[in-house]
């Protein structure tokens, strides 16, 4: 292409550009949902939740199932003076295969998520695998829409989860699907520290 051509394309690129960020004039806390089978959700719930820290902002975690015993975004941010981290959760669901302690976790969990969404001083909340609690049955969708549709104007919620509950989708201002093309454990590699956890 010749550098004029690109020229031209460049600059109708840029009209294009500015008028969609001069249409989005709107302050206010999102609603983001990470959803599908590939690796990537959690990790991307708090590197963003990382950008906001480093914006001086106020973040809680709520892990809803509690994986690995001490994950390194764990290590990292545990004792940061804007980040409170929960974990919830007894374990992975197929391995403490005992539903109403699951249920009595979910339950407490989500009490303390329905107290922090009705708290305007936390800018960012992640709700790592909460969607497994509507899969199982653990908790009804209802109050969760209804406590996520009042909170904070400002407030921003990350949910992540391979599954999503349609209620969910339905309030949601963004949602990122990540697909699994490939995993490494697939080809016999192990999960390793500082990649899975
Ligand atoms: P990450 O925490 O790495 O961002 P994730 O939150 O997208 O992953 P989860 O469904 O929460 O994925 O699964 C957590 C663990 O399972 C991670 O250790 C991740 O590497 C691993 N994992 C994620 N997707 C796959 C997959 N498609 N096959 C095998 N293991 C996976
Ligand atoms: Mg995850």
């Amino acid at each position: 292409m010749s550098d004029d051509k690109h020229k031209a394309r460049m600059v109708s690129k840029k009209a294009v550009m500015d008028a969609k960020i001069a249409n989005a004039t709107e302050e206010r806390g999102v609603l983001i949902l990470l959803k599908g089978n590939g690796k990537g959700k959690s990790s991307s719930a708090f590197g963003t939740m990382a950008r906001s820290v480093g914006h001086g902002k106020k973040c809680a975690v709520i892990q809803f199932i509690k994986g690995r015993s001490e994950t390194g975004e764990y290590k990292l941010f545990r004792d940061h003076d804007l980040i409170d981290w929960h974990v919830m959760g007894h374990g992975f669901t197929w391995e403490t295969q005992d539903k109403q302690q699951d249920i009595s976790a979910a339950k407490k969990a989500w009490a303390l998520a329905e107290t922090l969404l009705q708290d305007d001083r936390y800018d960012m909340l992640v709700f790592d695998e909460l969607s497994y609690m509507f899969k199982y049955e653990y908790l009804d969708v209802g109050p969760v829409v209804a406590a996520l549709s009042k909170r904070p104007k400002d407030q921003n919620v990350i949910i992540t989860g391979r599954t999503m509950a349609l209620e969910l989708q339905n309030i949601a201002d963004t949602i990122s699907v990540v697909q699994d093309e490939r995993h490494a454990f697939r080809q016999g590699v192990k999960a390793q520290k500082g990649i899975e956890y």
